[in-house]
């Protein structure tokens, strides 16, 4: 199928149409507004586990960096841009910034509210992230001709945008259910015994354990037809691309981030350990779903690529219900979900799920497992 084009879309080289520099633009303005929300409402805008780990400096730096960097990207698209729209609104949000206070913002002494949003977090991993994977994605592409504002990129944005808004939701759910209903099986000398290990060999330890768990959730939302009404919402994007990959049901979002975090905690690894494994995470789970090819020769046997991942998600038949691992293809082969390909150059033709499709948007999405299931009682 072939992208429509509309005048939001561009392609990478485009440069001399002042698009990039005009969306560059808007995205560091839009940015820059957030960020000064975060400065002046911190206890509802923020996340106090991200807090503890940047300098307010740094990020009073980084703000009137962003906000020089909309205006002086902005005034480039007019420059370049037949339209002008997108540049004149790229400064706008950037002189916006800088009349509600800009990099200058004075932040009170505060409590912190039993729940908050992530807005920090969702500024800071939509810049890093965008920035990263688009590089990634228009040096080493899997498929050279799908656009990087493809169809449906503003419904993904939004999956992204909120399920890192509900940070906060997402670690009181998983904390209670963690520590309210298996803190009573935590053994401490279990526990220390495990962290007395070379904190490398715990964080290979996280990773195994947290797939495993990943592994099993995953393989029971495919084989349990009213779990995978919610797990067809990851599998409904058409197309696959870094940003398509936060395409998840919320009620997922917190079950399988509750499932994965339980054995952590009860075995009790070192914080270093558990970091590196978030960090790890953080760059995996977006790499297997991006538009990319990239060779890591004989390491694809050892970790999920997008190449593994990518036929996960595919609708051709010998593809349904394998490759369930997010980080280590080791356990496809262990439990009998491997998909033999053959050859390794082989990619899916096409992606989504097989039958009738999923409703477009956000809500239409959320509300699905539910209307599904109920028309399929009445039927
Ligand atoms: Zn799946
Ligand atoms: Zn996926």
């Amino acid at each position: 199928m072939t992208p429509e084009r509309d005048d939001t879309t561009f392609r990478f080289g485009e440069l001399g149409e002042g698009r990039i520099s005009g969306a560059l633009s808007i995205l560091l303005g839009a940015c820059s507004v957030v960020a000064v929300l975060c400065f002046h409402f911190p206890e509802y805008l923020t996340t106090p586990e991200l807090r503890a780990l940047y300098s307010v400096e740094v990020l009073r730096a980084l703000l009137f960096a962003a906000m020089l960097l909309a205006a002086l990207l902005g005034a480039l698209s007019i420059f370049l841009s037949r339209s002008r729209r997108m540049g004149i609104t790229g400064i706008g949000l950037a002189l916006l910034a800088q009349w509600m206070g800009g990099a200058h913002v004075e932040v009170d002494a505060f409590d912190d509210p039993l729940v908050g949003f992530g807005l920090d977090w969702l500024v800071l991993s939509l810049l890093g992230t965008s920035f990263i994977f688009v590089f990634i994605e228009r040096v080493w592409p899997h498929d050279p001709s799908q656009l990087t504002l493809r169809r449906e990129w503003k419904l993904d944005l939004v999956y992204f945008a909120f399920n890192h808004l509900m940070v906060s939701v997402v670690l009181l759910v998983t904390t209670a259910f963690s520590e309210g209903l298996f803190g009573w099986a935590v053994n401490d000398s279990l526990q220390a015994w495990i962290r007395a290990q070379p904190v490398w060999l715990q964080f290979v330890e996280v990773l195994f354990v947290a797939d495993l768990t990943q592994y099993w959730a995953h393989r029971w939302m495919h084989e349990d037809p009213r779990l995978w009404k919610f797990h067809a919402v990851h599998h409904c994007p058409a197309q696959m691309d870094w940003l398509s990959g936060s395409r998840m049901h919320f009620a997922e979002v917190l079950f399988v981030r509750s499932a994965v975090i339980t054995p952590i905690y009860l075995l009790g690894f070192a914080e270093n350990a558990v970091n590196a494994y978030v960090v790890w995470v953080s760059f995996q789970a977006v790499w297997i779903h991006s538009n990319t090819r990239t060779n890591i020769g004989a390491l694809e046997y050892v970790l999920a690529t997008p190449h593994f991942h990518h036929w996960h998600h595919a609708a051709d038949p010998e593809a349904i219900d394998k490759n369930y691992a997010a980080h280590l293809p080791l356990l496809d082969r262990l439990f009998g979900t491997s998909l033999d390909l053959g050859a390794r150059d082989r990619w899916p033709t096409v992606y989504g799920v097989v039958g009738k499709p999923l409703p477009e948007g956000f809500l239409a999405q959320h509300w699905y497992p539910f209307v599904a299931t109920k028309r399929q009682e009445a039927e």
